[in-house]
């Protein structure tokens, strides 16, 4: 990203976000002191801000009618919300501009701090870069001819028991020249060219072989599993993995199947039919990435989670910025009022494991206890690593 437009009536705080943003390194930032300056300068660039910083309570035009603006204009750059507002209202004028289809960075709650905006900000440049390396459908088709494409598994401590007792399975990619690649790019390749199913498949079979493994080196370890949304048409999915587990000999009792709540949750009777029969089959089902997307209480009560599942962006920022360890909580206590399991993901240091687990997670990936790592090192770490990475992280 290089330039921003920080709108906003304070004086002294357009200083400090121009400095803060300079500092971040944007090339050019521009300055309104109210919601039509603000759109002016816009539309004198054609638009072409890659961040606008917006305030809510402005005299003339507030921040809720700037961001409706934007939704008009198809504005392509994305949107930082900050505000001295109560977080409730920060939160609604959230899930309003992704309804108007503005992409929403974060919201924060002001004084602005440099560590909240900065993580924000490097979160979101490393999933554009990620999505922008094109995968194309020849690649796609000869990772999964050439068996490139094998789950890593991150471990998954239970902080009641004080123990690894699962873990994530996430794709990776062995490149031609040896180097594993990160997912994102394949998934979202996959889902363009309807190769999901394939590579899901292709994951769930190599999971289940690999928790036989484990098991008989004495580690029988619960797995989640992602199943992508644009899944959730395919009505022969249910049965398909419940077939692949027991033909591996493996309950699919000690599964959980994580669908992120950013993009499917239309109330569509194909979705409902889908997540029932995965519940039937015994799959445990978790609503993945919290906070990213609108999810309503009414939302986690319609479709049958067993688990919330908190984003690693509010997790990395919640020790710096309000409005992230608001997520956690609100997160954390939704979950609790409806009986579901919370698991945050994304705790590196000691301080946020506190936050977390006082927030009420039940459960905690990250890089504290460990990165993702392939299955075959997984019983190494789990013999020599898992109590020790446990202890130090208590
Ligand atoms: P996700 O499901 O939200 O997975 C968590 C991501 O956070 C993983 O990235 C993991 O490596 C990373 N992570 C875990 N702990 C930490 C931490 O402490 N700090 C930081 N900075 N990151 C941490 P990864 O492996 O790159 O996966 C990215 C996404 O790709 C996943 O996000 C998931 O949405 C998707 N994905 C991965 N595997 C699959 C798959 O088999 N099927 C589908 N449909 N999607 C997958
Ligand atoms: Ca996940
Ligand atoms: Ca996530």
């Amino acid at each position: 990203m290089q330039s921003a437009l920080v709108i906003d009536d304070d004086p002294l705080f357009r200083i400090i976000a121009e400095e803060t943003l300079r500092a971040i390194g944007f090339k050019s930032v521009d300055l309104a002191d109210d919601g039509a300056a603000g759109l002016q300068q816009l539309r004198a660039r054609n638009g072409g801000v890659d961040l606008v910083m917006c305030d809510l309570n402005m005299p003339n035009m507030d921040g809720v009618s700037v961001i409706r603006e934007l939704g008009q204009i198809d504005f392509n750059g994305a949107l930082i919300i900050a505000s001295s507002e109560d977080l409730s209202l920060i939160s609604s004028v959230r899930t309003m501009a992704q309804l108007v289809g503005v992409r929403v960075l974060g919201a924060l709650k002001k004084p602005l701090d440099e560590n909240a905006l900065t993580a924000m900000l490097q979160n979101q440049a490393s999933q554009a870069r990620r999505k922008s390396e094109l995968v194309t459908r020849h690649m796609l088709k000869s990772a999964l001819g050439e068996d490139l494409i094998q789950p890593w598994y991150q471990p998954k401590l239970d902080s009641r028991l004080g123990r690894v007792t699962g873990v994530e399975a996430l794709l990776r990619v062995t490149a031609p020249n040896g180097e594993t690649l990160s997912p994102e790019p394949f998934i979202f390749a996959a889902e363009r060219d309807r190769l999901i199913g394939e590579v899901t498949n292709r994951i769930v079979e190599k999971v289940v072989a690999d928790l036989g493994t484990w098991s008989k080196a004495g580690f029988d370890l619960d797995v989640s599993i992602n199943i992508s949304p644009v899944s959730l048409d395919d009505l022969d999915l249910p049965d398909r993995i419940r077939a692949m587990f027991l033909a591996g000999g493996i309950d699919p009792r000690r599964t959980t199947l994580e669908i992120t709540e950013n993009r499917f949750l239309n109330h569509d009777a194909n979705v409902l039919d889908i997540l029932s029969r995965m519940r039937l089959a015994g799959f445990r089902l978790s609503m993945d990435d919290f906070g990213t997307g609108a999810t309503s209480m009414e939302q986690l009560r319609l479709f049958p989670f067993n688990e919330l599942k908190i984003d690693k962006s509010f997790v990395l920022a919640a020790c710096d910025d309000e409005f992230s360890r608001t997520t956690v909580e609100t997160g954390a206590r939704l979950a609790a009022m409806l009986g579901l399991d919370v698991v945050a993901e994304g705790v590196e240091t000691p301080e946020a494991l506190k936050l977390v687990t006082q927030a009420g997670a039940g459960f905690i990936q990250g890089y504290l206890i460990a990165r993702p790592m392939p299955g075959d090192a997984l019983v190494g770490w789990m013999r020599t690593c898992a109590v020790k990475a446990v202890a130090a992280a208590a």
